[in-house]
């Protein structure tokens, strides 16, 4: 069985004051109505909060990440923050490739191939972030794009690492936007994404690694989109500033 995997990435946003109130207002629900479903649940928050994460959610089935490293263990790197540093925080999640970054930050395949080896030899396991704009969706080569920013960015992992990672569909034209794709749209890729892991490291390991969709999911669409075989679960930006809104979703596995 593959876990099914609910996580929240703040981006830039919520001070600590928020993220705070965001934390009381998640347990209340939780403790109201517990999750039945065993979804785990991974919060992204920004750096300097990552210390205070470490007590705010002691006792609690809440994870938490960084949205970034440095692929460097560490250096003369002005502003930039090593994985080591983020794991003595008890962080145990990384992002790494969000579109954002690679867009952004112009972060390619080869430089995110380089901070998943960091981030895997520093116990902190990546949700790997792939996924097409929209004009190379309309030029219809996004299967080909995704196959690129996996076999470049992800397979150079053994089998062992390859099921200590998370991957994240998600497609740049739906992030931020509003537009989700559809529930088959996303199954169409997901599956596409699990038959290229398992040519490249066999059937058994491809069907452990959980693949989640992001882009625009609501409370509202998020039970029909985890409910294709191939969608774990969802990396949620927006929906998830609220604590209402992420509790709906988690709730629908
Ligand atoms: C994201 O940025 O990872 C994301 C999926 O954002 P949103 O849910 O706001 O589209």
């Amino acid at each position: 069985m593959r876990k099914k995997i609910a996580a929240a990435n703040w981006k830039m946003n919520h001070k600590l004051s928020d993220a705070k109130n965001f934390l009381t207002e998640f347990n209340q629900l939780l403790i109201l109505e517990p999750l039945k479903n065993n979804a785990e649940i991974i919060i992204f928050p920004v750096f300097p909060q990552l210390f205070a994460f470490n007590k705010l959610v002691n006792n609690t089935h809440i994870k938490f990440g960084a949205q970034n490293l440095h692929q460097a263990e560490s250096g003369a790197f002005t502003g930039e923050v090593s994985a080591t540093m983020i794991a003595e925080t008890g962080a145990t999640h990384v992002i790494i490739g969000h579109s954002e970054r690679r867009q952004y930050f112009f972060e390619s395949n080869e430089l995110l191939a380089e901070k998943i080896i960091t981030a895997l030899k520093n116990k902190l396991t990546p949700v790997y972030c792939c996924g097409e704009t929209l004009t190379e969706r309309e030029n219809n080569i996004h299967f080909q794009i995704i196959e690129n920013q996996l076999k470049t960015g992800l397979f150079h992992l053994s089998k062992t690492n390859i099921t200590e990672c998370i991957i994240a569909y998600e497609p740049v034209w739906a992030i931020g936007t509003g537009k989700t794709a559809s529930p088959l749209q996303a199954q169409e890729i997901q599956s596409f994404i699990r038959q290229l892991l398992s040519v490249q490291y066999g059937k058994k390991t491809a069907d452990q690694i959980s693949i989640l969709y992001g882009g625009s999911i609501k409370p509202s669409n998020a039970a029909e989109l985890f409910a294709q075989p191939d969608i774990d679960g969802g990396l949620i930006g927006g929906a998830s500033l609220n604590a209402n809104d992420f509790y709906q979703i988690t709730k629908a596995f």
